[in-house]
């Protein structure tokens, strides 16, 4: 047990570019979307067993949006991080723009060119990890469990 979070640990940070790092860390410390919700409509749990990363991750909606994003769990700095941004950004989005949002991160991921009409955020910084391939698994685990809470799945495992 402590071998395996040592590990997770010497594993938390790849070498991302400076600004990319900070605003990872920053997500990590104050992750976005740790309120519980009232009522949920769509949830999901996923893992990334290679890391040992878990999310839980609820939606509720309200006029056809996102109105909450509820998500927690626990893993490496990029996993957290990544649903922490993913909670401020699908929040207020319609159904639709939030899979367009995180079908561009996909694409981002495989380096594929994608274009968004969407102001990206923080998503930006997701985009550093694409030189650790080992590590995009951990940033896309929320925005699978994500796209899988949508078509009723509820236990999800990306290997
Ligand atoms: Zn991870």
């Amino acid at each position: 047990m402590i071998q395996m979070k040592e590990k997770t640990q010497s594993q938390a940070m790849p070498h991302l570019d400076e600004l990319y790092k900070e605003i990872i860390l920053e997500h990590y410390r104050k992750p976005h979307g740790r309120e519980p919700l009232d009522k949920v409509d769509y949830h999901a749990e996923g893992m990334n067993p290679l890391c040992g990363d878990e999310v839980r991750l609820g939606l509720q909606l309200k006029n056809n949006k996102i109105d909450k994003v509820h998500i927690e769990g626990h893993g490496c700095s990029i996993s957290v991080a990544s649903g922490s941004i993913l909670a401020e950004m699908l929040k207020g989005k319609t159904i639709e723009e939030a899979k367009e949002i995180s079908k561009h991160l996909k694409d981002l991921m495989h380096d594929k060119s994608s274009d968004l009409k969407i102001d990206i955020g923080d998503l930006e910084a997701l985009e550093g990890v694409k030189k650790f391939p080992v590590r995009i698994k951990c940033a896309l685990l929320p925005w699978t469990t994500f796209e899988e809470a949508l078509v009723g799945h509820e236990h999800v495992e990306i290997s």
